[in-house]
């Protein structure tokens, strides 16, 4: 095969560039070698025909579970960038919620060894917050920063105690690094199972209210703002918490956020269609939430979308509610969920691509990512906005099949995913020709 691959006569987006315009873009050597509009000179390349498609950066997931050292059974880093891939993504950042936990040299260096040999495309780990994830003793970020961490999070737990938390902000200040929270005030959770509200009544279940991820969200703005670190706020759920997130950027406070595409397109009553399904944490909130977070998103005050992909097995959710594992593996349908917003609920495109491109390389500080500049990674996702496809979780790459978007049809499809500049995943029909 030629060493160098035409994409062409695509709709080219790159909104690191303030780029929109359809145009030709040569990959060589495994990174952007050119892009515009006129004729290339023959030479020793292929041809990916991109017509009518559009082409962007390969999407930067900063929140996913790839399970492994563990929980191979939900899935490894193997089926996890394997999804990812057909998802548009190139870039991944697995969460450090295995077992054993990635708190340390050793653990990090086992899964960038396996992500090397085993994964598709990049992936960067986070480390933990605190030995063990067990909330009380900072662990040592010194350490993981020399071994490949890219943030640190305690995610699945938040970071409780805030004396912890602010030494983790000192760090973050200094090196640089978001730390990640999973905002959650325990104490107001306990034994919760969906959103605290209509549904949480109606079905007899304890509710998880809206107060407890604002509390926490709360605490690391003012510790962020007295130490100047970094906080980065995962999954946020609820409109009070972006209420708070504003106000604290127009403060100056180094914050930002993400939202998940499924607390964007389904609200609590998901749980009463699809069950445990829908079982996530934070718990699906109401109209009114995600109508906040979409404005959030567009108004750029949730800087990115991240899938905080949850991969469980068949047994994990076929119990009864209050057993059921939390999490959606949503990998696979991101591109189709948020394309139907762009269609239905005003998302803006470029937005949408932002949040998934150079949104979540600017969080982690990677100016070079996200991105189709001149001598960039070839990372490169080829997708068509207006096709549906029924999602089948029988055809997922992840071993995770718990989605309650099965059987429904999604608008919005990964045609081809780039990576270095090798093809990763390719729609039925997509071909490189030469
Ligand atoms: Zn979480």
């Amino acid at each position: 095969m030629a060493d160098s691959l035409l994409i062409r006569g695509g709709r080219i987006i790159d909104p690191a560039q303030d780029l929109d315009k359809t145009a030709n873009l040569l990959v060589k050597d495994g990174k952007i070698d050119w892009l515009g509009e006129g004729m290339l000179s023959a030479g020793d390349y292929a041809v990916l025909d991109a017509a009518g498609l559009i082409v962007c950066p390969g999407f930067v997931d900063l929140h996913c579970h790839l399970r492994q050292p563990g929980y191979e059974e939900k899935e490894t880093i193997a089926t996890g960038t394997r999804a990812a891939a057909r998802g548009g993504f190139t870039t991944v950042c697995c969460m450090p919620n295995t077992n054993p936990p990635l708190d340390n040299e050793a653990a990090l260096n086992y899964v960038r060894t396996i992500a090397a040999r085993e994964g598709g495309i990049r992936v960067f780990p986070i480390g933990c917050v605190t030995v063990g994830r067990k909330g009380e003793e900072l662990a040592d970020l010194n350490e993981m920063e020399m071994n490949g961490a890219v943030a640190y999070s305690d995610d699945g737990s938040p970071v409780i105690d805030p004396d912890v938390m602010r030494k983790a902000l000192e760090y973050s200040r200094d090196f640089n690094r978001p730390i990640i929270d999973h905002c959650e005030d325990l104490s107001l959770t306990k034994d919760g199972q969906v959103n605290e509200g209509l549904v949480s009544l109606e079905m007899g279940l304890r509710g998880m209210p809206a107060a407890a991820e604002e509390n926490i969200i709360k605490r690391d703005i003012e510790l962020a703002k007295e130490t100047g670190g970094h906080i980065h706020i995962a999954h946020v759920s609820t409109e009070g918490s972006v209420d708070l997130i504003r106000a604290a950027k127009e403060e100056g406070v180094h914050v930002t956020a993400e939202v998940t595409p499924h607390h964007l397109i389904l609200t609590e009553g998901a749980v009463i269609k699809y069950g445990t399904l829908a079982k996530v944490n934070p718990p699906l909130r109401t109209k009114r939430d995600t109508v906040a977070l979409l404005q959030a998103l567009n108004d750029s005050v949730i800087d990115i979308v991240a899938t905080d992909h949850a991969p469980h097995t068949k047994a994990d959710k076929a119990c009864v509610f209050s057993q059921a594992a939390f999490g959606i593996s949503g990998l696979e349908t991101a591109l189709g969920s948020l394309v139907g917003l762009i269609l239905t609920s005003g998302l803006s495109l470029n937005n949408m691509i932002a949040a998934l491109t150079f949104g979540p390389a600017r969080v982690l500080g990677y100016a070079k990512l996200g991105t189709l500049e001149t001598g960039a990674p070839a990372d490169i996702c080829v997708f068509d906005l207006h096709k549906e496809w029924v999602v089948d979780t029988t055809k997922f790459a992840s071993k995770g099949k718990n989605t309650p978007l099965n059987g429904q049809t999604l608008r919005g499809k990964v045609m081809a995913t780039i990576y270095m500049g090798n093809p990763v995943y390719m729609d039925e029909g997509m071909k490189i020709r030469g």
